[in-house]
């Protein structure tokens, strides 16, 4: 979704529907579920502002499984219109909140798109409580109770297994 710049009303642009944005991510799994964006011009700058949510696949740090990771943003981004020069970008360019926007145009997609990926999680974890995988047998303790659960790792098993999967067809 393109908003040109110099036709932002006074009043600016709400967009609360996240069709309106479909696909809004390059990669056709990401989902944005639901957003509400206030976008108004202030001067030659672009304010982008309000909340969105995306369900995002995300790899379990426990287990190792994928799930699908709900990402709530709060958006807060102020778009400059890139500047003609490169010896202007000192402006807040390591500020992750202040963005360009080119040639009048303002792709709506791509700060949505920016804002989900910086509010994925560091550490996604299918669920707060993940047992995740049993050092001993290499199980996922979420889906197999093992009898090995509290024993330490038997160096030689370890040793075992690491052969056991090299030999693996
Ligand atoms: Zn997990
Ligand atoms: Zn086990």
């Amino acid at each position: 979704m393109m908003i040109r710049v110099s036709e932002l009303e006074e009043q600016g642009l709400t967009v609360t529907d996240p069709r309106a944005l479909e696909p809004a991510f390059g990669d056709p799994s990401w989902r944005l579920e639901a957003l509400s964006l206030q976008i108004s011009a202030d001067g030659a700058d672009v304010l982008v502002q309000g909340r969105l949510a995306a369900t995002v696949p995300q790899t379990c740090g426990r287990c190792l499984e994928s799930f699908p990771a709900r990402v709530d943003a709060t958006v807060d981004v102020r778009l400059v219109p890139r500047p003609a020069t490169k010896d202007n970008v000192e402006l807040g360019a390591h500020d992750l909140d202040v963005d360009f926007y080119v040639d009048d145009l303002l792709d709506l997609k791509r700060v949505v798109e920016t804002e989900t990926t910086l509010a994925l999680p560091m550490k996604p974890l299918c669920r707060e409580d993940c047992r995740g995988l049993c050092p001993v047998c290499g199980g996922n303790r979420n889906l197999v109770p093992c009898a090995c659960a509290e024993r330490a790792p038997d160096p030689r098993l370890a040793a075992l297994r690491d052969l056991a999967t090299r030999l693996r067809p």
